[in-house]
């Protein structure tokens, strides 16, 4: 939308200096300050991405207490991103656009899309995937449908934020050709696709220079290449200096503390002003910015009584959230067809493991949200399985109480941590004994038991901001658990709960079922109650590898991860599945991986090809099995010969198809010219060239079932 700047250029010719200061910093912990005499509201922003966060003190981090700021709780966004689902992520945009507008907030601080470039980063439960092209066409509809609700998006971290270990300094080093074939890619697609009204820079460095002040990053690629004149808002204590970041394309500067005058886009800004230090102009592109998003919002101008005023916690709402949900889940393995149970033939279930009663949304970092209500996976099944079956209930393993004193890590997260060795050895014998008690009662229960299922995996303590995790290992000794409950009853089920892979290692090979869980949002227990029950046919698939160990990651291996100053992206755009296929590395479960309760059978691959390389693929697939299903047709593309080595194949298309059982349907996918291209250091643009590729169609990145090779010229 373009609108007549000269409304801009008369607000601006008006507003003084210290006024528009005031709109570009925080003046409260989630907001700017306004300009009453001219009706310009402050700026009201809020995290994201599960949900709309509860409300803070306006100058402490302090949490309110309010009864009315209860949220639909939607699913993280890996839990998304395993959906595969371009319409539910537009529906799931949607609905966190309305709760946020409903909420009175202008700036929603979501999506998060960096890339999962290691499975340890404490963040990667609310990014999405490592897959640039998923991610982009996952974050384009989802971006649209919060826009929709006149309220921003705020995409981030921009860019190459892949650790939480020194996040405010640690230097990241990448390749341009890395940038821009991976890191970039979903940036660009919500900026030029999507119109992003907002942007986030990221607290990293990025080649030696800070994100949120980044010449390279914020001039040359974000608003000369791309065009961008959104606002670009710092991440919460991402800035660092005044005439820098006055002079950058930065708009806002937020932050955590609370002598918010001071801010370096505040009074220090003003003085420099005033001194000649720092041009005024530089103010008012940034000012300017900010009224253009403004005006796209409805904030101000002849629009204004049309803006749209949102709601939050409706039926539809819910219903969006165990849509996504149900389409979430993933069934990783399920020998013999053990699952689903069946419901008629139950009479009695042990349910072990704390994750079956344990609720997430409260948890992770900024994306903590106070859901209205929240479903456990032990609510959801025993709602479903009704008064005839009995459900027996073990803990199975200790989770230690977190110190509530603590609960501000918002703040001790910028902080450089001062662990308390004496009482952490304190809760770690605790732990070991209440973990004996817990397993010895599980075990006993186990041995009467015909039907188990273990619920396991991770929680925010591990997946959260601020830290990543040490390994991949699973905590409170579950594999010592998993493995003695397989010894007495080797069909046990195993359910994951987690927002990055786990080390499943000792008892993958001797589980007959395994199903991963995401943290998925309010109505997640009915959920995977239905999937497991066979209410819900699965139909997510892995939006990122597991790997079998930690070891096998390339940046683990290269020492390249969780550093404190400098760590060098070595392996450059070989992250991911591109590592794995490159060094013939199996994975645990591949990337595009997921079983569902019926099966696919793909035929008839034609690619027809226009003379300006416009290429449409179409081919079958049926459902082949005994249930309606859901099946994720992916499109890989491979160039058989290169002036640069290249991955092996990288994902440039997919269609999630809905199939009754017996179902055939004809899937097209158009691809152009632009998905075979590379990046070209030389000429610094992607480059084409001409040759033979093959066209891969298959149901993971390992089960190619159709393949064409084309020449392209
Ligand atoms: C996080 C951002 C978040 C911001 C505001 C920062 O700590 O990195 O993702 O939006 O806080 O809460």
């Amino acid at each position: 939308m373009n609108f007549d700047e000269n409304y801009i250029d008369n607000l601006l010719n008006e507003l003084t200096l210290e006024e528009k200061v005031g709109m570009i910093h925080g003046s409260g912990l989630f907001r700017t300050k306004g300009v009453e005499r001219f009706n310009i509201p402050p700026v009201k922003m809020s995290d994201g991405p599960m949900g709309v966060r509860f409300e803070f003190e306006d100058a402490k981090l302090k949490v309110i207490g309010l009864s009315d700021d209860y949220v639909t709780y939607l699913p993280s966004n890996s839990a998304l991103a395993s959906t595969w689902n371009i319409e539910l992520a537009y529906k799931a945009g949607y609905v966190l656009g309305e709760e946020a507008r409903g909420r009175g907030k202008d700036i929603i601080l979501a999506p998060g899309i960096n890339i999962k470039r290691v499975p340890l980063c404490g963040r990667n439960f609310e990014y999405m995937s490592e897959d640039p092209f998923l991610i982009s066409e996952l974050t384009v509809p989802f971006i649209k449908g919060i826009q929709e609700n006149d309220v921003a998006a705020c995409v981030k971290h921009f860019a190459a934020n892949a650790q939480e270990t020194e996040r405010l300094w640690v230097d990241t080093i990448v390749d341009e050709r890395t940038l821009m074939e991976i890191y970039f890619p979903a940036f660009k697609a919500a900026v030029c696709k999507a119109n992003s009204y907002s942007l986030m820079g990221a607290y990293n460095k990025l080649n030696g220079e800070h994100c949120c002040k980044n010449k390279y990053l914020l001039s040359e690629i974000l608003r000369k290449e791309w065009g961008y004149d959104g606002v670009i808002v710092s991440d919460w204590g991402g800035v660092h200096d005044t005439i820098d970041t006055a002079n950058s394309e930065l708009d806002i500067e937020m932050s955590i503390d609370y002598d918010f005058d001071e801010y370096y886009m505040a009074n220090p800004l003003i003085e420099k002003v005033k001194f000649g230090e720092v041009n005024e102009d530089v103010i008012d592109k940034k000012v300017r910015n900010i009224l253009r998003m403004m005006l796209r919002l409805k904030m101000i101008g002849d629009d204004k009584e049309k803006r749209k005023s949102g709601t939050y916690n409706t039926p539809e709402h819910r219903e969006i959230a165990l849509e996504t949900a149900r389409e979430s889940i993933v069934l990783l393995k399920n020998n013999e067809n053990i699952l689903p149970l069946k419901k008629d033939k139950l009479k009695k279930l042990l349910v072990i493991g704390q994750n079956a009663e344990k609720l997430h949304s409260n948890g992770g970092g900024s994306a903590e949200i106070k859901s209205l209500y929240e479903i456990s996976p032990l609510m959801g099944l025993k709602t479903k399985l009704g008064g005839n079956v009995e459900v027996i209930y073990a803990k199975g393993y200790y989770v230690p109480e977190k110190d509530i004193s603590e609960i501000n890590w918002q703040e001790t997260s910028l902080e450089s941590k001062n662990e308390d060795k004496e009482k952490q050895k304190e809760i770690e014998i605790k732990a070991k004994e209440e973990n004996k008690k817990l397993f010895d009662e599980a075990v006993m229960l186990a041995k009467d038991a015909d039907n188990i299922i273990i619920f396991g995996g991770l929680n925010h303590d591990f997946d959260i901001e601020g830290t990543d995790r040490k390994d991949m290992s699973l905590p409170y000794e579950q594999d010592k658990l998993i493995n003695a409950i397989l010894d007495i009853n080797p069909n046990a089920i195993i359910v994951m709960f987690a927002g990055s892979p786990v080390d499943m290692t000792s008892f993958e090979s001797r589980a007959k079922a395994i199903v991963w869980n995401w943290y998925s949002g309010i109505e997640g227990g009915n959920a995977l109650a239905e999937v497991l029950l066979g209410i819900t046919n699965p139909s997510g698939k892995l939006p990122e590898t597991f790997p079998k160990k930690m070891q096998d990651c390339v940046a683990i291996k290269s020492g390249e991860f969780g550093k404190k100053d400098v760590v060098e992206f070595k392996e450059g755009i070989f992250v991911g599945y591109r590592y794995y296929d490159k060094n013939n590395i199996e994975p645990l479960f591949p990337f595009g991986y997921g079983l569902s309760y019926t099966t696919f059978e793909y035929s008839n691959l034609n690619v027809n090809i226009t003379e300006n390389n416009e290429i449409e693929l179409t081919f079958s697939i049926k459902n082949a099995g005994q249930v309606d299903g859901a099946e994720i047709a992916q499109v890989y593309v491979t160039d058989v010969e290169a002036s640069v080595e290249r991955p092996i194949k990288e994902l440039k298309g997919f269609k999630k198809v809905f199939l009754n059982k017996g179902e055939q349907k004809e899937i097209s996918i158009k691809l152009s010219n632009d998905d075979f291209k590379f990046y070209d250091i030389k000429t610094r643009s992607f480059k084409f060239e001409s040759g033979e590729f093959i066209i891969k169609v298959g149901s993971s990145s390992k089960d190619i079932r159709l393949e064409k090779l084309i020449y392209l010229k």
